[in-house]
């Protein structure tokens, strides 16, 4: 192709860009050839790192706000253009963004000529990542104008809300009924909270199925609350009048204005992000409105579960087995222990169980730290054993880890690595997970007791007691969780309560422990009942293998 000599000069051009620049989101520049010099528009600036909006040495300056994966590419391409060996430029490649982000875009552009002799290159910049205003699906402007939107009311914040909407389970709906029908439900559900619209609001789509409504007026939670639900009830009329082709419900997020002032927009959008995720936590088809300490929780639990994961991929550094020990009330003497996990990190220093146990069992995690936790606890029972032959050690398991994982193998094959008598482990389950007695729990069971290990029936009191599974069971030992003994001691009906389940339980031939006794009180107390065994600070805390074999075993 070959361009005849528009008859304007470089500066009337860089004139003309100036003046086109506020009318367009693209970026013009001209590229003089003959003095070696670079014009473009000045938003660009805004935008890329570029030393300016105008320098000379062209191609030596490109080199400071190109991706330099793509440099060689594109001096090639000036050098050919340049020397005249074509004449149209047109390549896809990356600028760097102010913040040091790669962002493609496409330049074209086309040599103008006098007389044979290249002048100038014009061209224009656009960028082809993200940056879509408007959404043709459900007919609504897109997240570049929700941002320029939201930027231009910062003066009216604190006032109004940000409502997020999403569509519950919206991938049921593409898959049952097609995408094309998904895309007409999208459009109908823009309608319709359209149609719910107060003066003043604007609506916005924000991702797939999610709608934002911005609000700068003078409105409180309350009032989102009542616009979530009229949106809920003309939705609701839709799928009715749709003779329920498609039924589904809609979630809403709740953000007060006051709460993202002095935030950037991306800030605002992870707040607004979980706000409808809580929602949708909370059961779906509900609303939830903002709340900085659950962000909190949120933003500390991920945290969490990436300083356990990278634990899992560092040998396990941070976890730690502490034992407590577990008295027989015969000859009150040491009898065994309880391995508890423990994790230690840099950043949130010592974790409670209670806290992380939850998170492995969420992630998976608990598969690998499980059978960590399964070989240390067995490898100090083994030493412990050198001193005390029978030494008892007893360990949690989760029952994750009986659904997914092999732990009947694992534990079988630690009690032979470690040379243990299996008659001296003793497997802890919560009775809360016994419920609905999940046929991989029984054959668990089955298979400890065949091979001789000891069962406990940890934290007994707090799930749903039910007398029938000790029955059918039959755990060696059940374990009286510390709720219980505290409520037993200061409350003669529960007292009255825990003595009669004690009998039956002993008259079944089951031992028992009474977990949490923290003083003499509690202590004189739970005697009462003739308990075989005892756990509690009042005998000892947990503690590392070292303070424990120092305190109890030599
Ligand atoms: P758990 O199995 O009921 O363990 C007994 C808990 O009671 C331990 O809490 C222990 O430190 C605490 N405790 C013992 N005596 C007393 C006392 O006198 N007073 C008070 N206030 N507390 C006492 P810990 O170590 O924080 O563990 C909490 C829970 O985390 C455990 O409850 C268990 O459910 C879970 N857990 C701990 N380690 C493991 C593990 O290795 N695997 C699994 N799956 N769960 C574990
Ligand atoms: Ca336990
Ligand atoms: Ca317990």
């Amino acid at each position: 192709m070959t361009s005849k000599f528009t008859g304007l000069t470089v500066a009337q051009i860089c004139k003309a860009i100036d003046t086109l620049t506020p009318c367009m989101d693209d970026f013009v520049y001209v590229y003089d050839l003959v003095n070696d010099f670079y014009y473009i528009s000045k938003l660009a600036v805004e935008r890329f790192c570029l030393p300016s909006n105008q320098f000379h040495n062209v191609i030596e300056n490109h080199a400071k706000f190109v991706y330099p994966a793509d440099i060689p590419m594109l001096q090639q391409d000036l050098e050919d253009l340049v020397a005249g060996r074509k004449v149209f430029h047109d390549l896809l490649y990356r600028w760097v963004s102010v913040n040091n982000d790669p962002i493609w875009i496409n330049c074209r552009g086309f040599v103008v000529r006098h007389e044979n002799t290249p002048l100038y290159m014009l061209g224009c910049i656009n960028e082809i990542g993200a940056r879509q205003k408007a959404d043709n699906v459900s007919g609504l402007l897109g997240v570049t104008s929700l941002q320029a939107y939201f930027s231009t009311g910062h003066e009216k914040l604190p006032n109004g809300y940000l409502l997020r909407l999403g569509i519950d389970d919206f991938k049921e709906i593409n898959e049952k009924l097609g995408i094309d029908y998904g895309d007409l439900i999208l459009k109908r559900t823009a309608e319709c909270i359209t149609a719910c619209l107060l003066p003043d609001q604007k609506l916005f789509r924000a991702v797939a199925d999610e709608y934002l409504i911005i609000n700068f007026s003078e409105r409180s939670t309350a009032d989102a609350i009542e616009q979530y639900k009229h949106i809920r009830q003309t939705i609701d009329t839709f799928i009715k009048e749709n003779n329920y082709e498609a039924i589904y419900t809609i979630s809403g997020g709740i953000l007060k204005n006051g709460q993202v002032n002095g935030c950037s927009f991306s800030d605002a959008m992870k707040f607004s992000e979980f706000s409808l995720n809580e929602a949708k936590r909370h059961g779906k088809n509900c609303c939830y409105i903002f709340c900085r300490e659950d962000y909190e929780k949120f933003l500390r639990k991920r945290t969490l579960s990436q300083l356990l994961r990278r634990a899992v991929t560092h040998n396990f550094k941070g976890f730690e087995a502490y034992l407590q020990p577990l008295v027989n009330t015969d000859t009150n003497t040491v009898y065994g222990a309880e391995s508890l996990m423990r994790f230690h990190t840099d950043k949130l220093g010592t974790v409670s169980p209670s806290e992380f146990i939850p998170l492995l069992e969420e992630t998976g995690l608990i598969i690998p730290v499980g059978k960590w936790m399964l070989n240390e606890a067995m490898k100090f029972c083994h030493e412990i054993q050198k001193t005390i032959p029978d030494f008892k050690i007893s360990i949690n398991i989760s029952y994750v880890q009986v659904i997914k994982s092999n732990i009947i193998t694992e534990i079988l094959n630690a009690v032979k690595y470690y040379h243990i008598p299996p008659s001296t482990i003793i497997i802890e389950l919560t009775e809360s997970g016994l419920v609905d007695l999940d046929s991989r729990v029984i054959k668990l069971w089955s298979r400890l007791k065949e091979n001789g290990i000891c069962l406990a029936l940890d934290d007994f009191g707090t799930g749903y007691s039910n007398f029938h599974y000790l029955n059918e069971l039959k755990p060696d030992i059940i374990k009286i969780d510390r709720t219980f003994t505290i409520k037993a001691v200061s409350n003669d009906y529960e007292f009255k309560l825990l003595s009669l389940m004690s009998n039956m339980v002993h008259s079944m031939d089951l031992r028992i422990c009474v977990e949490g006794v923290e003083n003499t009180n509690e202590l004189s107390r739970m005697k009462e009942l003739l308990p075989d065994y005892y756990q509690g600070y009042y005998f000892g805390k947990p503690c590392p293998f070292n303070e424990f074999q120092e305190k109890f075993v030599s």
